[in-house]
């Protein structure tokens, strides 16, 4: 699907160099995670060494990829930037929104019938600047990446947090919002704190009931959903080469669950198998000629507590299925009697009413070859299913080669759905219930990765734990959370008493790989005739304005809302069925900071309109003061903005003619997403003026047309008795992000350096 092998030629051309001035300026020996880095610099060859955990530094990304949910406002602001087309590989992937409901078929042809316009939009911008567009139905945005993009020892960016999947194949691939694909399509270059790096060795080797998937499990119960933060976990040893590559793919998918930056593996011979077998052989070729650059350097996995921060140790041979859960990724449990004492304990429902197998996580043909060899083992040993079974395939390739092979017909034989290649239950696109907010306790088990309270389904009383594939069909056989596979007998249709006996699978299909239509539109050549059309009516798309630069004169302004504790970006732009108006601006900032609490009174979405004294929701106050052209700034407390990395945090307010946002202290992405929409993000010098300020008080900017890096800015409070008080605010702005300030956007100014 038109990998691009010229472009990693180039990067494969130049890693022997890069990785040598790397090892020269570190004066050490390099992990892989090091060596990809070094090697993806924006200024070429390193001449620094660079601070891990400390420096932000410039890289330039081999790829992008885009999901459709996050892709509509991606693309609306790359639309902005003036170019013709991407500047690097890009590609599309429409899986987000459609929901599994009765099965493939149906349920597909309900999301185009919901979902369309948005469809149409992102394949018809797709085929205008040049990117690759995969079809509602083609699969799952990091399988298909897998499938047909990753390479070892390559870079890529996804406006998605299981980018990281891509680690399984030996890149870094690292999720990111979507402001910051944008810069990277436009052709800037793409920063990052240079990671820490957490070393996993792993010894032995998995088998029996044992998965990749219980690997990650158990790493998450070490590290927990924060241990990985800042860092790129690096797996190797034994145990990591004798992994299939979607196996790793799987481990490196839910690093995202540990807050990692991303995680990979060495190139080894998985790796090289899952190239050919995927029609890439030609890749695996060049990755042979460079391979000893495309690992970390031997005397870093002898003496790994020397080179990384952190190093953890997992025996493969020792390590027994895990379920994780519920409502949390790491929480973790051996299966069997452990699991009965636990749930009894914590009142978790015993039984299982759903296994559902799928996700970008596991629904690889390995995955689904393992879990059938279950299913078929239920059907021979005349049991009946006490769960409901559902399968999300990871991709058309994936789902057309195992219906060949049988495997979706022995699911189909016990009554399992076979849903879209899409993300589905996974991102609560599932129609389970008409009225989930009151639907019944009861718990499922699933191959997915995040297992939050109405992930899946919507329904807060619903207990999702987290499983292999195998294990996810052996309970949903059994019906129970607590069912040990290893040692529990279960009773047939014939009240005889069997066993399962351990699962078994293909790496790879036996007889290869097929598909008719793997569900991918390639880009015309030339774009510049291609027509995007939005709807001026739609309530879903909506072209964007450029921002007007806000200026250096922000005299008179109101307080919109002094938020108090914390304000996440759930919090400043929700989810859930706001996801609907994720590429109409408009539309969507009629969510803006209404989870916010409120210093004064603390409500959520009440909020002061300083021009009538009377209370309303903050999107609608905001709105006011915007017609009577009212500058407003916003007021918030520590890492204010964590969170995701979605930019809508930022357009919105900006949108809406916030001018300024003052903290104690930012999350890192939000205050840059701040920047570049060409707002204020600044800090009070003095944590305490955070108190000072009230709910009628007008703020006067005093020196902003000295706008400078590393200068302070000053502000004037003037309460309504008329008394004031002068505050120094501090910034992080360089001189370029001073000129997105200016020029009202970063956007801005790239169309102005482009014209
Ligand atoms: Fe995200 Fe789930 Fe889709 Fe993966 S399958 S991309 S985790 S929604």
């Amino acid at each position: 699907m038109a990998f691009d092998i010229e472009m990693i030629k180039k990067v494969y051309s130049q890693v022997a160099d890069r990785v040598n001035a790397a090892r020269k300026v570190t004066g050490k020996p390099l992990t892989l995670a090091e060596k990809i880095l070094y090697s993806h610099l924006w200024d070429g060859k390193a001449e620094t060494a660079f601070v891990r955990g400390k420096d932000y530094v410039d890289f330039a990304p081999d790829r992008i990829a885009c999901q459709d949910a996050t892709a509509q406002m991606a693309l609306l602001q790359f639309m902005q930037a003036g170019k013709n087309k991407v500047a690097v590989p890009t590609t599309v992937h429409c899986d987000h929104l459609i929901q599994a409901k009765v099965g493939a078929d149906k349920d597909l042809q309900s999301a185009l019938n919901t979902s369309s316009e948005v469809f149409n939009f992102l394949e018809s911008v797709s085929n205008k600047y040049g990117i690759g567009f995969w079809k509602p139905g083609a699969g799952i945005i990091h399988q298909v990446v897998l499938e047909n993009y990753a390479f070892p020892g390559g870079m890529m960016i996804g406006t998605d947090s299981h980018t990281v999947n891509a680690g399984g194949l030996g890149m870094v691939a690292i999720g990111v919002g979507g402001a910051d694909a944008v810069d990277v399509m436009a052709g800037m270059p793409w920063e990052l704190k240079f990671p820490k790096l957490i070393g996993v060795r792993l010894t032995g080797k998995l088998s029996g009931w044992t998965a990749p998937k219980d690997v990650i499990l158990k790493v998450a119960e070490i590290l927990t959903v924060k241990g990985g933060t800042g860092a790129i976990v690096e797996y190797f040893g034994p145990g990591a080469t004798a992994m299939s590559c979607t196996g790793k793919g799987t481990i490196c998918n839910m690093g995202a669950e540990i807050g990692a930056t991303t995680s990979t593996f060495g190139y080894d011979e998985s790796m090289e198998r899952y190239l050919r077998a995927t029609d890439r052989a030609e890749v695996a070729d060049a990755a042979n000629a460079v391979k000893e650059h495309l690992t970390g350097d031997a005397e870093v996995y002898t003496n790994p507590e020397q080179y990384f921060d952190q190093v953890i140790d997992i025996n493969l041979s020792e390590l027994g299925p895990l379920l994780n859960g519920p409502f949390t990724p790491d929480l973790s449990t051996e299966v069997g009697a452990t699991m009965t004492e636990k749930a009894k304990a914590n009142d978790w429902p015993i039984v299982v009413e759903w296994g559902l197998i799928g996700s970008c996580t596991n629904s690889s043909y390995e995955d689904l070859s393992r879990a059938s060899s279950i299913a078929q083992q239920a059907i021979d040993k005349g049991l009946k299913m006490k769960a409901e079974l559902g399968i999300n395939p990871g991709s058309e390739q994936v789902r057309f080669t195992a219906e060949r092979d049988g495997l979706l017909d022995i699911f189909e034989k016990l009554d399992a759905k076979i849903f879209t290649n899409a993300c589905g239950p996974c991102i609560g696109q599932w129609a389970r219930y008409s009225d989930p907010k009151n639907a019944p306790k009861n718990s499922i088990v699933h191959s997915f990765n995040r297992n939050f309270a109405k992930r899946a389904d919507g329904n807060p009383n619903t207990h999702a734990f987290v499983a292999s594939p195998e294990l996810t069909a052996a309970i949903a056989v059994a019906g129970r959370l607590d069912f040990n596979p290893i040692t529990d007998k279960l009773i047939n249709e014939e009240g005889q008493e069997v066993m399962f006996d351990e699962p078994t699978g293909w790496e790879l299909p036996p007889k290869g790989f097929q598909v008719e239509d793997a569900g991918y539109l390639a880009p015309v050549e030339d774009g510049s005739k291609v027509e995007v059309v939005v709807d001026p009516n739609s309530e879903r798309l909506e072209l964007l304005t450029p921002f007007e630069p806000i200026g250096d004169e922000i005299k008179g302004a109101k307080l919109l809302i002094k938020a108090f504790g914390k304000c996440t970006t759930d919090h400043i732009s929700m989810a859930g069925p706001w996801l609907r108006y994720r590429g109409h601006l408009d539309n969507i900032s009629n969510n803006c900071l209404i989870g916010a609490v409120n210093a004064y009174n603390k409500k959520t979405n009440f909020v002061k309109n300083q021009l009538n004294g009377e209370y309303d929701g903050v999107p609608n106050v905001q709105r006011v003061y915007k017609a009577e052209g009212v500058p407003t700034i916003v007021v918030g407390d520590h890492n204010y903005g964590e969170g995701s990395s979605r930019e809508h945090a930022a357009m919105e307010p900006r949108h809406l003619g916030v001018v300024a946002v003052i903290v104690k202290s930012f999350a890192r992405i939000h205050e840059t997403n701040l920047k570049k929409q060409g707002m204020l993000g600044l800090t009070f010098d003095n944590e305490n003026d955070y108190d000072l300020i009230q709910e009628d008080d007008t703020f006067n900017f005093l020196d902003l047309d000295q706008f400078a890096p590393n200068k302070q800015l000053t502000l004037e409070i003037v309460h309504t008795d008329g008394s004031k008080d002068t505050i120094k605010l501090n910034h992080t702005y360089n001189d370029s992000q001073i000129e997105w300030f200016k020029e009202g956007s970063a956007l801005n100014l790239i169309k102005k350096q482009n014209a």
